[in-house]
């Protein structure tokens, strides 16, 4: 006998299995929409123009590799701030916000969890419904109890908003609420700024926790634009956590590269809670990796390099919208029974494409195209060799 003949396999997580089976796919003509990354036109995981100067710049300057501090580079957390609350923020200015570098999105998820924790006495928190399934393994495995709200409605297509509303309203005080910022995974669905207004009121008036994933700022309309749900919070005077996460926007993915930030009443409260993180971050991983926070930091903080991530940015985002757009339309001149126009009303990097998991198997059994069983697609795959092709594959499945 083994110490270990008591475990089981654990279940392969369904999109890197599609993943894989996707990589041995002999078809010449498939698609691979199902995983969560910004290709280009030509289909690769693109190195930023100015991500590539500041390696090079890193790499002459030959700095030693040393340790970081705990809590990370202090001009990327700061630079971190202003991206997040704005340039002129009185969050940034009275100093009421703890941010700490972390391992990606993910990492600061798992470093807010794990501090909240230790806070609450009976953790619950809430997801929307659907939510990229990371948010309750994360919350789960920190102690949470994880509930959800509802979000998505399938019959519509939208936010069933009135649902949610009153679904946060009858929440316990303290609970925690995982909010997508902007660009919501998986359903490319997002509150308007009026429904976001309605959403602060409640968690104030019901003391909750709000937590706001942003994983993809300047995916949807734009850096500040999709920072207005963060900067609604901010003016609110509650306390509130934003994981944020530079995987995409800098195309980082690899270098495990974000932030966890907490916004407290008062800057003392401020340095109580980032003492606390940094114990939290210290008996999981002592201090975080150096290279993607030296990329990130040189360029939030040189006006010439950020101006250039805005422009590739904005490139990246546009070319998310034509494909929206160019999908949109192949459907309709492929003469689909259903009308795919909803695809342009959506955010970011995904759609809820409404197939049914039986024409998602469809896809990839007959055409070689690769789709989450949910529905989701990854419209930031497509590109103008790819999206005739889906399209008539879609029609052929509906
Ligand atoms: N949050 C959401 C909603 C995401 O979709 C993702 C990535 O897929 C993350 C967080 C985590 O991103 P990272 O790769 O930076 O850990």
């Amino acid at each position: 006998t083994s110490v270990f003949d008591v475990v089981e396999m654990a279940p392969d997580d369904p999109i890197l299995g599609l993943n894989e089976a996707f990589k041995t796919d002999p078809r010449k003509e498939k698609v691979n929409l199902s995983i969560g990354v910004y290709c280009t036109e030509e289909g690769k995981v693109p190195l930023l123009k100015v991500v590539e100067q500041t390696e090079k710049k890193l790499a002459e300057a030959g700095a030693p590799h040393t340790y970081l501090p705990i809590s990370g580079i202090p001009a990327f957390t700061s630079g971190v701030q202003k991206l997040i609350f704005g340039p002129d923020s009185e969050v940034v200015k009275t100093k009421r916000a703890a941010t700490v570098q972390s391992l990606g999105g993910t990492g600061a998820l798992k470093v807010g969890a794990d501090f909240l924790a230790t806070v609450l006495k009976n953790p619950e928190a809430v997801v929307s419904a659907p939510t990229w399934q990371n948010h309750v393994a994360i919350f789960e495995s920190a102690g949470f109890k994880v509930g959800s709200y509802p979000y998505y409605d399938k019959k519509t297509g939208e936010i069933d908003f009135p649902a949610m509303l009153e679904c946060l309203k009858g929440l316990k005080k303290d609970t925690v609420v995982i909010l997508h910022a902007c660009c919501h995974n998986p359903t490319g669905v997002d509150l308007t700024q009026e429904q976001w207004a309605q959403v602060v009121e409640v968690c104030r008036d019901k003391g909750l926790i709000p937590f706001l994933d942003i994983a993809y700022q300047g995916f949807g309309a734009g850096l500040n634009e999709d920072a207005g749900s963060i900067r609604q919070f901010a003016d609110s005077g509650i306390p509130f956590f934003v994981s944020n996460s530079f995987s995409k926007s800098f195309s980082l993915y690899g270098e495990r590269i974000g932030a966890l930030t907490v916004v407290c009443k008062s800057e003392e409260e401020a340095k109580r809670v980032n003492s606390k993180l940094k114990s939290v971050i210290r008996a999981n991983y002592s201090n975080p990796p150096a290279h993607g926070a030296k990329i990130v930091s040189a360029v939030l903080n040189d006006p010439v390099l950020l101006q250039q991530w805005h422009e590739d940015l904005k490139g990246m985002r546009e070319r998310i919208k034509e494909m929206r757009h160019l999908l949109a339309e192949a459907l309709k001149k492929e003469g689909a029974k259903v009308d795919f126009s909803f695809i342009e009303d959506q955010h970011g990097m995904f759609s809820f494409s409404r197939l049914t998991p039986e024409q998602v198997q469809r896809l990839k059994d007959e055409f070689g195209v690769y789709a989450v069983k949910s529905g989701r697609i990854c419209v930031a795959s497509l590109n103008k060799a790819n999206v005739a092709y889906t399209a008539k594959a879609i029609k052929e499945v509906l």
